[in-house]
């Protein structure tokens, strides 16, 4: 079954409006429709609104970084699902390394996040990856089979079908250490097998699984060459329009 192909630029907290919306129309402008190929771009919160605006009509579609998993309520400083769809947005992404290891999130939280993004018809990209030294000490698989049974738990098989999976070793973040395109696709070829222990052969093979960790327009090639590799999210290579550009022409 051929696979979605991914990629998706994380803006982190970067770009005030004036950038954000200048690297949203660099992104719109240079981007050649591509069938079976989607490109999303996860803006800051605040820029949500006009982002998917910008891109409405256009190959590219707008996610948003974070949100919380209630509908609403007294939680200051947290968007709700709802307001993410309701702000244009059609992506959401869920358990970035960054909200696990600088704000504490946990797996119970991504596991809650994914039923409420999953049940306000958001599209989910839930992340996934080991520590440097959760990898050293020759943990991977387990802490990225824990991560990603605990974030899929609960789910019907229509459920996790709509889910996408993106490996990020932490360790390969913002580094510029680049996981190699045989450890990617080994880690890779064990989260499809980890889906489909719990769902079967067919939501496993369904699901695109991105690989993230300074992904840059001269490493990508060799990842996407990879079977189990369905395309990429990147961090810092997002953030010029010519460099995602670059990447998302691999496909
Ligand atoms: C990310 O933010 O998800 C990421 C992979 O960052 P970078 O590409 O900069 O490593």
């Amino acid at each position: 079954m051929a696979r979605k192909k991914i990629f998706a630029g994380n803006w982190k907290m970067y770009t005030v409006r004036d950038e954000a919306l200048a690297l949203a129309r660099g992104i719109v402008d240079g981007i050649t429709d591509s069938p079976g190929r989607a490109v999303v771009v996860f803006a800051p919160a605040v820029h949500l609104r006009e982002v998917a605006a910008l891109c409405a009509g256009s190959a590219v579609m707008a996610g948003a970084q974070n949100m919380y998993f209630e509908k609403e309520g007294a939680f200051t400083g947290e968007i709700s699902p709802a307001m993410v769809k309701d702000a244009g947005a059609r992506w959401i992404l869920i358990g970035h390394s960054e909200r696990r290891h600088v704000f504490h999130e946990t797996d119970d939280d991504v596991r809650k996040k994914l039923r409420a993004a999953l049940s306000e018809g958001l599209f989910p990209m839930v992340c996934v990856g080991e520590l440097l030294d959760e990898r050293e000490a020759g943990r991977s698989e387990d802490v990225v089979r824990v991560q990603t049974e605990r974030a899929l738990e609960g789910l019907s098989k229509n459920e996790a079908a709509a889910v996408v999976i993106a490996y990020e070793p932490v360790w390969a973040i913002g580094t510029g250490k680049v996981a190699t395109p045989e450890i990617a696709q080994s880690m890779h070829r064990y989260i499809r097998s980890v889906v489909a222990a719990k769902f079967g052969e067919a939501v496993a093979a369904g699901m695109p699984i991105l690989y993230g960790g300074s992904v840059k327009p001269d490493n990508i090639a060799g990842l996407f060459a990879m079977e189990d590799i369905d395309g990429a999210l990147v961090g810092g290579a997002s953030l010029k329009a010519a460099s995602f550009l670059d990447i998302a022409r691999v496909t």
